[in-house]
């Protein structure tokens, strides 16, 4: 290995904040990062399958200018954002100006968006480098990417299980060293989830705290954008980055964001209430996740926390009403997908050729068939004799989850559980059973029902497969910053147990890589 190679390896290593202080410093230019980080995507993406697209020339224009800025000092330099320069992935469900938005799906295959998100539009206002877009389950339907129709991500712990999902390209992409810092969208789990499987940190934002203008929706009321990172204090930064009010989401809060970075280095638990969900842990949950959850709890009490047990009887039927709702939602956001206004077109091959005719031959060519499952569940949910039977009583579910998180936020500051009830599972383990898939997310969907914030980071590896186990934060509407606060004390106490972040002990792609090339060569 040459020394630069040993430069670069070390350089991907390091965390966004730390990125943002060599740069500060004029250790590093944003050239070199941007072009580690190229190189690393070069180097193991092949295997995990983490990104759609590429975005080399831009990233490296945007890396440019700011090496340019700061080289020439002066005020404009002063301005420039922390995260000037360090770079960054982004869901392909998110849409941008130069890039093709896929969401996944061949019904969007080589559609371009003349606009950029507004998470976007700050990324670019921030001047971090966009490295390219990252694979998903087809509209973020799924919970292993392998919905997509582009093939599936893998997980860099064991590339022949799933990383999570819907996200699984934005969380890969970041515990694979592509990528520093990512963004993802959350609508039952996919930023939380992945996060939990990958050994990354993932946040889903307090609904309506992330614009959501320019994510292409699947379900509107519960959808929402947030940070994929491998610290918690970068998830922070990145959450900065993107959050705050925008007019041109109906839904977005007006108030400002409270500094969520601040909160992340003051961390803090002596004398704070946290909550252990009695219906989220135990039976139905693999034993090593539970063993590393249980650790967590220990380590929290002995930092001066005060753990207390609550129940919340109504997540039960969390599941249940999100798979209502959800679907509800998108048969309708999917609506425009027609053949007509976007991306694909497929005529039918004979008769009439009628505007019905076309759509319908689009869509059956375009959708996969996890897309198809939920528009016709949606459609059947909403339909005029069973709406009260199933729409209606489905948000009656929703109204009784929020309630047993009122009552559990008067009796705790945050709540915990495992962020998954298992480990990543092998590929294709629960591709033909959708029910199967569905429990992942057990754990994560009341959060997005009730529109409450909540964080993933990791706990540590199951002892039974040496695979990495999220533990997730959970804390009222506008409380993010608790969960920075109470994350940040939780991850410092688990660095320490293992000597250092748990990324350091994923295996080497790159050396795995280069031994495949051996191999092959000497045969
Ligand atoms: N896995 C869940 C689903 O398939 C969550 C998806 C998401 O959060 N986008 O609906």
């Amino acid at each position: 290995m040459t020394e630069q190679n040993t430069s670069a390896d070390t350089l991907i290593r390091l965390s966004a904040a730390q990125l943002s202080e060599k740069l500060r410093a004029g250790e590093v230019t944003a050239v070199e990062v941007t072009q580690a980080y190229l190189d690393r995507i070069a180097a193991v993406d092949g295997q995990v399958n983490a990104f759609l697209h590429v975005n080399a020339g831009e990233a490296l224009a945007v890396a440019a200018e700011v090496d340019a800025i700061r080289a020439a000092g002066g005020a404009e330099a002063e301005a420039l954002h922390q995260l000037a320069g360090v770079p960054i992935a982004v869901k392909d469900l998110i849409v941008t100006i130069g890039q093709p938005t896929t969401a996944g799906s061949k019904i969007l295959e080589g559609w371009h968006s003349p606009y950029d998100a507004t998470v976007v539009e700050r990324l670019r206002a921030a001047k971090m480098p966009i490295l390219g877009k990252t694979n998903l389950d087809e509209f973020a339907m799924g919970s292993s990417t392998e919905h997509s129709a582009y093939g599936p991500t893998r997980n860099p712990w064991d590339l022949d299980r799933i990383p999570g999902g819907s996200g699984g390209g934005s969380a890969a992409a970041v515990a694979a060293f592509e990528a520093p810092l990512a963004l993802g969208t959350d609508t039952g789990g996919s930023i939380r989830q992945p996060g939990a499987v990958t050994g990354t940190v993932g946040v889903k934002p307090t609904y309506g705290s992330v614009s959501r203008y320019g994510a292409i929706a699947m379900a509107s009321s519960l959808d929402q954008i947030g940070p994929v990172t491998r610290t918690v204090l970068d998830s922070a930064l990145l959450h900065q980055v993107i959050g705050g009010h925008d007019p041109r989401d109906s839904t977005s809060l007006p108030e400002p964001l409270e500094d969520l970075v601040a909160a992340a280095k003051t961390g803090n638990v002596e004398g704070l209430r946290i909550g252990i969900i009695k219906e989220l842990h135990g039976e139905g949950y693999q034993a090593g996740v539970e063993n590393r959850f249980n650790d967590a709890l220990e380590l929290l009490k002995e930092a001066g926390a005060e753990i207390v047990e609550v129940s919340c009887p109504n997540f039960q039927y969390a599941l249940g009403a999100y798979y209502l709702i959800m679907p509800s939602e998108a048969s309708s956001n999917l609506a425009k997908f027609d053949g007509v206004r976007y991306g694909l077109r497929v005529l039918p091959e004979d008769g009439p050729m009628t505007i019905e005719r076309v759509m319908g031959a689009t869509r059956a060519a375009g959708f996969g068939d996890e897309v198809k499952r939920r528009i016709i569940l949606g459609t059947y949910a909403l339909s005029a004799g069973y709406y009260d039977a199933y729409y209606g009583s489905a948000q009656k579910v929703r109204t009784l989850v929020q309630r047993d998180f009122e009552a559990a936020f008067a009796q705790a500051d945050v709540l915990i559980s495992p962020t998954a009830p298992t480990t990543a599972f092998p590929l294709g383990e629960k591709l033909d059973d959708p029910l199967a898939m569905y429990l992942n997310d057990v754990a994560t969907i009341p959060a997005n029902l009730a529109g409450v914030p909540g964080l993933s980071l990791p706990g540590g590896l199951a002892d039974e497969d040496g695979l990495p186990v999220g533990i997730q934060l959970l804390a009222p509407a506008r409380e993010d910053a608790r969960l920075y606060r109470v994350g940040a004390v939780l991850e410092s106490l688990l660095e320490a147990k293992w000597g250092g972040p748990l990324l350091a002990q994923a295996p080497d792609l790159a050396a795995a890589a280069a031994e495949t090339l051996e191999t092959q060569e000497a045969k």
